[in-house]
C-alpha cells in the first residue's frame, strides 16, 4: 500500500528509490519473513532456508551497503532516502532489517576510520559481494553486561569493578582475544566478520574499551547455539566464545582514548535505524487495520462504519506520521553531523518503538480475536515490536542517556552550516 508524503520536497530519484524498497520489501522480504518466523532458530540459519535468498537478493540489489559512502563502494544515499528504504523494510520485517544492517557494521566503522588497510580489508569485499556471502554483526554485550555497557556517564561505566568477559591484550603486533559476547549479538552464529567491544584497560571499567574487527573464521572462535525467542525469530541470534584470537594490531580500530565518542556515533546511527524501521512497523498496524475494520461486518455493518472505530483508526494513522517526522528529522540531523547529537537519536529510538508498540496493542484490539491467531500477521508484528523496547538499548536505559547528555549539553549552540 502506498502512502502520501507530508514531505512535498521527493525528488524523482527519492521516489524511486522507495518504490525499488516496497517492491523488495513486499515481495521478497515479508513473505521471507513469515517462513522464517514459523521455523525453528536452528532452521532459520541452515543452508537451505529461505534467509540465503532474501539476503542474495537484497545484497545483489545493493541495499547491503545502502549506510556506506559512495566514495567506499556504499551507494550514498542521502539521509532521506535511507529512511525512506528502512520504513519499507520495518514494514516488512523488523527482523530482518536488523540481520541485514548489522551485516554492515564492520565496514560501517571502517569507514570512519578512512585507514587505506582496513578499507581494503573490510570495506572493498563487503560493498562488492553480491552473495550475502560477507556479513558482520555488533558484538558489545556480553551475559553479564548488558545495559552496563551503553550506560555511558553513569558510574558503573568507568568503575575498575566493571570487568569484561571480552579482554584484550596487546602481544608485539597482535593483539590476542579472549572472552564470550552475548547469545544477543545478531547475526552472530552466522556472520563472517564482527565489530567487536574489548575491554583493554580494565582500570578504567568500560572506559577502558577498545572496538576492532575480528574475521570470525581465525582460530579460537567459536559459537553457541542459535537463540529461541518470542519476537523477531527472524532474526538470528547467538553467542560467540574467543579463545586466544590473534588479530593484527591495526584492526583494533579505536582505542580507550576515543572509545566514548565511537560508542556515542555507533548507539546514534543503530538507534536511528530502529526509529526508521519501528515508523515501518507503527504502519503496518495502521494498514493491516483499516484494511481489516473495511471488511469486518459487526453490529450491521463494517467496523470501520462505527464512529468509535474511525476514532480508533485515526490514533494508529497519527502514531505513524509522528513516528515518520520524529525519525526522520532526527535521522536528517544525525547523518549530517559530526559528531551527531545523541539525545536526538535516543529520542527517536524510545519515541518510534513506544509509538510502534503501542499501535500493534491497540491494532490487536481493534482485531478483537484474530488479532491473536498464527493465521494473520498481526501476531507476528506484536511479538516483533515487543523486542524494540529491549533492542539496541533497554528504553529505560537510553532515556537515562538521554538525561545525561542533556544535562551536560543543553542549551546546544544552532548549529552553524
Ligand atoms: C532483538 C534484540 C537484538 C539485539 N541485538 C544485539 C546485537 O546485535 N549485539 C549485542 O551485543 N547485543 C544485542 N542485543 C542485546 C541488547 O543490547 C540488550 O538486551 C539490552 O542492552 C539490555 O540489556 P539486558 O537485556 O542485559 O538487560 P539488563 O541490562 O539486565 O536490564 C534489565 C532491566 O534492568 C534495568 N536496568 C539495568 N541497569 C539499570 C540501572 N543501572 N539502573 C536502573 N535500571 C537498570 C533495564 O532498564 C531493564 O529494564 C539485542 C537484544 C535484543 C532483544
Amino acid at each position: 500500500m502506498d502512502y502520501f508524503d507530508l514531505n512535498m520536497d521527493l525528488t524523482k530519484e527519492d521516489k524511486e528509490i522507495r518504490a525499488a524498497a516496497r517492491e523488495f520489501a513486499e515481495g521478497v522480504m515479508r513473505p521471507i519473513s513469515l517462513e522464517l518466523d514459523k521455523m525453528s532458530a536452528k532452521q532459520v540459519i541452515a543452508n537451505d532456508s529461505p534467509l540465503w535468498e532474501f539476503m542474495q537478493q537484497a545484497y545483489s540489489l545493493g541495499f547491503h551497503s545502502i549506510l556506506l559512502p559512495e566514495y567506499y563502494g556504499g551507494q550514498g544515499l542521502t539521509p532521506l532516502q535511507i529512511h525512506l528504504v528502512f520504513e519499507e523494510f520495518g514494514w516488512a520485517s523488523f527482523g530482518l532489517s536488523v540481520f541485514l544492517a548489522v551485516a554492515c557494521f564492520p565496514a560501517y566503522c571502517a569507514c570512519m576510520t578512512g585507514e587505506e588497510e582496513l578499507v581494503e580489508a573490510f570495506v572493498k569485499p563487503f560493498c562488492e559481494c553480491r552473495d550475502g556471502s560477507v556479513r558482520g554483526c555488533w558484538a558489545i554485550t556480553e551475559p553479564d553486561h548488558g545495559s552496563d555497557v551503553i550506560a555511558i556517564g553513569e558510574e558503573c561505566f568507568t568503575s575498575p569493578e566493571m570487568i569484561s568477559s571480552v579482554q584484550a591484550v596487546l602481544d608485539g603486533n597482535e593483539w590476542v582475544i579472549n572472552g564470550q559476547k552475548s547469545a544477543w549479538v545478531s547475526g552472530g552464529s552466522v556472520a563472517t566478520h564482527a565489530l567487536l567491544h574489548c575491554q583493554i584497560e580494565p582500570s578504567k571499567g568500560f572506559a577502558g574499551n577498545g572496538i576492532c574487527i575480528v574475521p570470525l573464521d581465525l582460530n579460537g572462535v567459536s559459537r553457541g547455539e542459535p537463540l529461541e525467542k518470542i519476537g523477531q525469530r527472524d532474526l538470528n541470534q547467538g553467542e560467540i566464545f574467543f579463545d586466544g584470537v590473534r588479530i593484527p594490531k591495526q584492526w583494533m580500530i579505536v582505542g580507550p582514548e576515543f572509545y566514548v565518542p565511537m560508542l556515542d556515533i555507533i548507539l546514534a546511527s543503530a538507534n536511528l535505524c530502529m526509529a526508521s524501521w519501528a515508523t515501518g512497523l507503527a504502519r503496518a498496524a495502521f494498514e493491516e487495520s483499516l484494511t481489516y475494520t473495511k471488511q469486518r461486518v459487526q453490529g450491521g455493518g463494517p467496523l470501520l462504519e462505527h464512529y468509535s472505530m474511525k476514532q480508533r483508526i485515526f490514533h494508529l494513522f497519527r502514531r505513524v506520521e509522528t513516528c515518520r517526522v520524529v525519525s526522520r528529522t532526527a535521522m536528517n540531523l544525525n547523518f549530517s553531523i559530526s559528531p551527531p547529537h545523541v539525545e536526538y537519536s535516543l529520542w527517536a529510538k524510545v519515541q518510534c518503538t513506544e509509538m510502534a508498540f503501542k499501535n500493534i496493542h491497540e491494532a490487536i484490539q481493534i482485531w478483537g480475536a484474530n488479532g491473536l491467531t498464527r493465521e494473520y500477521v498481526l501476531e507476528k508484528l506484536f511479538r516483533d515490536a515487543r523486542a524494540t523496547l529491549i533492542e539496541d538499548g533497554n528504553n529505560e536505559t537510553l532515556a537515562r542517556h538521554g538525561g545525561h547528555v542533556l544535562a551536560e549539553t543543553y542549551p546546544r549552540r544552532p548549529l552553524d552550516f
